[in-house]
């Protein structure tokens, strides 16, 4: 019979938003120049306070995920893979290579420029 067995208890503790301000919410671009800068520093902030002031604590860390974007378009970043590179699908154009982004003109120029790639040929282009 399958038995469940609850175990590897914690404790999730999620910061306030930087434009939650208590008496008023605003955006937290407006609350913020540098929201994982100052996302940080408040939770390092209640990690010691959690450290200082509460018993029966084992450890306590800050943990994240990681999103890539794109620094031109902010979509998710995406590569081709060797085999999209090799497939006239889903490449851009010949001179497509495995770890091309996918996303927008402005990433595949600079990925190009970078490695010496000729530049992605315009529909309708002469
Ligand atoms: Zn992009």
């Amino acid at each position: 019979m399958k038995k469940t067995v609850r175990e590897d208890f914690r404790i999730v503790i999620t910061p306030r938003r930087l434009g939650d301000l208590g008496w008023m919410s605003i955006s937290d671009h407006m609350a913020s120049d540098n929201i994982e800068r100052d996302t940080r520093e408040r939770c390092d902030e209640i990690a010691e306070q959690v450290q200082r002031h509460v018993d029966n604590v084992g450890s306590v860390e800050v943990q994240f995920t990681e999103v890539h974007t794109c620094s031109h378009c902010f979509l998710t970043w995406e590569e081709l893979t060797a085999e999209e590179a090799a497939d006239t699908s889903t490449r851009i154009d010949e001179h497509s290579v495995e770890g091309e982004p996918v996303c927008c003109d402005k990433a595949i120029a600079e990925f190009r420029t970078e490695r010496g790639i000729p530049a992605e040929q315009q529909d309708g282009a002469a």
